[in-house]
């Protein structure tokens, strides 16, 4: 069993990343600038966005971070939305999910620009992905793409079996191992909790993704030797420790990562590589800016 090591390779792309800056500053161009828009006090939020802001710094690029309260209304975010939209010195911008339940999550990402939709969620974008056209492409998908790609994993002809099928991570992941080039080529089957035999279906699979948010569900018995498995669950669980919790995957990694031939660890996978790949889309977002 090999490890597909998120966290080094994720290192790799932000390494590659600041010197692009660097060389873009060295010919007075300014920095990629990425804004990210966070909503409330959601723990796992406030630590995904700061992490997003930590390591724009990392590459050098700037950034801003807008924060509300919960009770923000639709209007006031929605008011933002189109600053950051005409603000010309933002290329990109996210807006942290999930929203509190009076903002229409939707109607937030409509608003945002295409060409500063760096989260790759807006329906012209996930559109132009499904038509195998250049267009940001959802990070944390992009992310696992990149980690099969630089660990040379075939995909092509091979069945991969998605579990999960959220409109950020296991649609657009099945789209993507489903298109033509390297990685995809695949067989895909995208399953979900109407899934009948789901078991049976997952252990057919060269590839396994889990996106479905279950802590430990995807047990040996469901893996066939040889498998390559991509865990994209984060959970935190309670524990005695002094952070209070411990992060695990979808996938029960110690007995998994016995059958399988590569596996991401939970955390180091893929949960890294989705703000690399973040970065990457905000770097071209600036690219295409000029
Ligand atoms: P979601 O809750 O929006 O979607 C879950 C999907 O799993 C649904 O389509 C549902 O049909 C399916 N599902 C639920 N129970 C099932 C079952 N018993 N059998 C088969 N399918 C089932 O979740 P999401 O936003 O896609 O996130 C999934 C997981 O990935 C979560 O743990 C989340 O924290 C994690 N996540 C990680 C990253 C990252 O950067 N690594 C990014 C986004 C989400």
């Amino acid at each position: 069993m090999e490890l597909l090591d998120g966290k080094k390779i994720s290192n790799d792309i932000k390494d590659e990343i600041a010197a692009e800056v660097a060389a873009m500053k060295q010919r007075g161009e300014r920095a990629p600038h990425l804004a990210a828009v966070l909503v409330g006090n959601d723990g796992a939020s406030l630590t995904y966005v700061g992490a997003k802001v930590r390591s724009c710094e990392r590459v050098g690029f700037d950034s801003t971070l807008v924060k509300y309260d919960t009770d923000v209304t639709e209007a006031e975010l929605l008011a933002k939305i189109d600053e950051l939209n005409n603000d010309n010195a933002i290329d990109g911008f996210i807006v942290q999910l999930p929203l509190p339940k009076h903002i229409d999550e939707q109607k937030v990402i409509m608003a945002i620009d295409p060409s500063k939709d760096v989260d790759g969620f807006h329906p012209t974008n996930f559109g132009k992905m499904a038509l195998d056209m250049e267009t940001f492409l959802p990070a944390t998908p992009f992310g696992v793409m990149e980690l099969l790609e630089r660990y040379n994993i075939e995909t092509s002809g091979k069945h991969c079996v998605v579990i999960g099928r959220s409109h950020i991570v296991g649609r657009p992941m099945s789209i993507l191992m489903g298109r033509k080039g390297n990685p995809g080529d695949a067989t895909v089957t995208l399953t979900h909790s109407r899934t009948q035999n789901l078991e049976a279906i997952c252990k057919q699979a060269d590839i396994v993704i889990s996106a479905l948010g279950v802590p430990n569900f995807v047990k040996a018995e469901m893996v066939k030797e040889g498998a390559v498995v991509v865990d994209v669950g984060i959970h935190r669980i309670a524990d005695d420790s002094e952070k209070g919790y411990y992060i695990t995957g979808d996938v029960d990694f110690e007995a998994v990562s016995k059958k399988a031939s590569y596996i991401t660890p939970v955390p180091g996978g893929v949960g890294a590589m989705t703000i690399a790949m973040l970065l990457k889309n905000t770097l071209i977002a600036g690219q295409n800016r000029k």
